[in-house]
């Protein structure tokens, strides 16, 4: 075999679509993220009839090409929730809005082996937009937030995507200094809802593209 580690990957997606969908999700699987963004493109965006779409501060979303890709398409009206340029007051009503958009994509924080999203979110807007308002959910999914359990995703996400998340930030906390969790209680503290999205109401609602990459955090 020449490439055993691609072939692994291929295996392990394979494994965690059938999960997904048994819970209910639409999923698919990218070999890259251009991939992904062309999936998204061609096969899932155009049939959901979309106008309004909003985003949860996703690296592997941005990573993609997806985010400029509708950002410059005229037929989108893309609410930019993270743009550094706005005052706090206008991203946090842009993220208000959000829960409103057609549709939210974003990526998680974790995934399990039997088909479980696991986040943890500092405000909530992304966590909430998952789970209830928007009419349409795309969630790009890199292939380094598989883990094997509940109790894995929830250690990865505290000790690894929440410090990396607070050093990207320039967060204050201690874990952006020493590259761990010591459950702060600084006011620039990112970690304050979990959730664990076990299946999607309505059934596929929630779609996920599950690249064999790794991407974001
Ligand atoms: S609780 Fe505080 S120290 Fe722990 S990961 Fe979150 S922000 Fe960092």
């Amino acid at each position: 075999m020449t490439d055993p580690i691609n072939n692994y990957w291929q295996l392990k997606l394979e494994a965690v679509k059938q999960r997904l969908e048994a819970n209910t999700f639409d999923v698919y699987i990218a070999d890259s993220a251009e991939k992904a963004k062309e999936i998204a493109l061609s096969t899932i965006i155009p049939p959901l009839g979309a106008k309004s779409v909003s985003w949860g501060g996703s690296v592997s979303f941005v990573s993609t090409g997806l985010f400029h890709a509708l950002k410059d398409n005229p037929d989108f009206e893309v609410m930019d929730t993270f743009d550094t340029s706005l005052p706090a007051e206008q991203k946090f009503e842009l993220r208000r809005r959000s829960l409103m958009a057609d549709l939210f994509i974003t990526g998680t924080n974790a995934i399990t082996e039997d088909g479980r999203l696991v986040n943890l979110d500092m405000i909530g807007n992304r966590v909430a937009a998952i789970m209830w308002g928007p009419k349409h959910v795309l969630l790009i999914v890199g292939r380094n937030k598989i883990c094997g359990n509940i109790e894995d995703a929830m250690y990865r996400v505290k000790n690894y995507a929440a410090p990396v998340n607070c050093m990207k930030l320039d967060k204050k906390t201690p874990c952006a200094k020493k590259g761990f969790c010591h459950d702060c209680s600084s006011p620039d503290r990112i970690c304050n809802y979990w959730t664990i999205t076990e299946k999607s109401f309505q059934q596929g609602r929630i779609k996920i593209i599950l690249v064999n990459e790794d991407l974001g955090f």
